[in-house]
């Protein structure tokens, strides 16, 4: 078996944030998100409150302040998966308020996007 790659190029395209890796954050901060999740299960209650999306473990954001209803704060350009921490960047330790959509790239709170136990 080949060494499994942490990102393959359809997980990269699927990044928001492209703009930022134009032009070129460091390796340093692409954090391996698979260690932060320990349960597929937690993702099912997860979707976006304007198109139902569900992200998945796989799912990554990158911490780009633009194009983001954020108050500007510059953001850090880690990569991972906002909803292993909640919303907080494992690169700068912003707390998110807001996340975006893979699907519909609308915004909304992120603690919009659990579901909660009752529906
Ligand atoms: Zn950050
Ligand atoms: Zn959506």
């Amino acid at each position: 078996m080949p060494h499994a790659a942490e990102f393959t190029p359809i997980t990269i395209s699927l990044i928001m944030g492209l703009e930022l890796l134009r032009k070129g954050p460091s390796p340093d901060i692409v954090i391996a998100w698979k260690a932060a999740i320990d349960e597929d299960d937690a993702f099912s209650r997860i979707r976006c409150p304007l198109c139902s999306w569900q992200p998945s473990a796989s799912s990554l954001w990158a911490c780009a302040s633009f194009g983001t209803p954020e108050p500007y704060f510059g953001g850090c350009g880690a990569i991972w998966n906002t909803f292993a921490t909640r919303g907080k960047c494992p690169g700068c330790d912003h707390q998110w308020q807001w996340t975006s959509c893979h699907r519909c790239e609308g915004w909304s709170r992120h603690a919009d996007w659990y579901a909660t136990e009752r529906g």
